[in-house]
């Protein structure tokens, strides 16, 4: 606690603001700190440790401070971990892909979209959401994100040739980085021509945190790949900053409804007000909205009566492999 305390003190003066030459700056610190007892026997260790405290502040979101503890240690060790195990499974294809219904007002399929699934050799599925950012920090999501474009637009040649899907889009999501990537327009033309997909039946998952970053590119990538046809939606919408500049600018045809607010439009006056505000500004944009993790008929109901036409949840189809479908 004593050496919390003076953590924050030191934290707090340094934070207070100083003036550069008449002018006011902010300075913020990161502190790490380690408790080591009487003597130390090896000071390299303990420079270690303090450097995973050190780590750990600035993931918090810097401006704070650290103790270190053995359970962090441990922590960075299963991501290291899990980093090696991500780099053999691609290397040997491990990956899958499952595919989740999107229905229209007649519950029909009107495409889907493809989540990635990591059948993990020692037992069971890993989640995306334990791998996806592990593999984002480590720039393995690039190729990660190449296979499964490729790996969707296969699948779309095979529907191609199937009277009931072969109206399908397969809507594929897009990692911040793959965007970022000066390549990225020629990749994905490269998976379509590579494969024979029709560009019409792909579209392309990005969210409102890609945008964050050279916003100009971002429109530009997408402008070149709408006019070969690929198609876009802002996934996860209201989750973000949802800014109604982005709206205007971005060459978009569909908003997804963040489930967060879909699971409770049916008794929460606020997450009701949200969705009915997204329906109706995606109406006067003529932008289409998806509602994500629809899983009551109550959720239908409200969605359906505020003019949502296209849903996806659990109400229809969990994702599954293409079999299944
Ligand atoms: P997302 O793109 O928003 O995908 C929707 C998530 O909601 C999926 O989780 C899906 O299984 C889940 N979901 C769908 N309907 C329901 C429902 O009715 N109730 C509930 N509780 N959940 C529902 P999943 O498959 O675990 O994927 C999580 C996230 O991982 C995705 O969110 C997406 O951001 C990311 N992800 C998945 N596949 C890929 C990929 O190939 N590339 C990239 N970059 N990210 C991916
Ligand atoms: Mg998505
Ligand atoms: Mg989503």
């Amino acid at each position: 606690a004593e050496a919390l305390a003076m953590a924050e003190s030191l934290r707090g003066a340094i934070a207070s603001g100083y003036l550069l030459g008449g002018q006011g700056v902010d300075v913020t610190a990161s502190i790490g700190v380690v408790l080591c007892g009487q003597r130390i026997d090896d000071a390299d260790e303990v420079m270690k440790q303090v450097d995973l405290a050190l780590y750990r502040a600035k993931a918090a979101g810097r401006n704070a401070a650290w103790i270190f503890d053995p359970a962090l240690q441990a922590d960075l060790l299963q991501r290291a971990a899990l980093v090696r195990d991500l780099r053999a499974a691609l290397h040997e294809e491990q990956f899958v892909l499952h595919y989740q219904p999107v229905v229209g007002l007649d519950r029909r399929t009107l495409g889907v979209e493809a989540l990635v699934r990591w059948p993990h050799p020692q037992g069971g599925f890993v989640p995306p959401s334990t791998f996806i950012p592990v593999a984002e920090s480590h720039a393995l999501i690039v190729e990660l994100g190449d296979w499964v474009l490729s790996a969707a637009c296969r699948q779309l040649v095979e529907w191609a040739a199937d009277p009931v899907k072969s109206a399908w889009t397969i809507a594929v999501n897009v990692s911040a980085v793959q965007l970022r990537e000066s390549a990225f327009v020629a990749k994905v033309e490269a998976a379509l021509r590579s494969t024979g997909a029709r560009p019409d039946r792909l579209r392309l998952e990005i969210t409102e945190s890609m945008l964050h970053d050279d916003l100009e590119q971002t429109i530009a990538k997408m402008h070149a790949l709408r006019a070969v046809g690929v198609r876009f939606a802002l996934d996860d919408f209201g989750t973000g900053y949802s800014s109604l500049s982005y709206l205007k600018r971005l060459p978009l045809d569909q908003l997804k409804i963040d489930r967060a607010f879909v699971s409770n439009v049916d008794c929460e006056a606020n997450d009701a007000a949200i969705a009915r505000t997204i329906l109706a500004l995606a109406s006067i944009l003529d932008i289409h909205v998806v509602a994500e993790g629809v899983e009551t008929e109550g959720q239908w109901g409200f969605l359906v009566e505020h003019g949502c036409r296209a849903f996806q949840g659990y109400l229809f189809s969990r994702p599954a492999p293409a079999a299944h479908l």
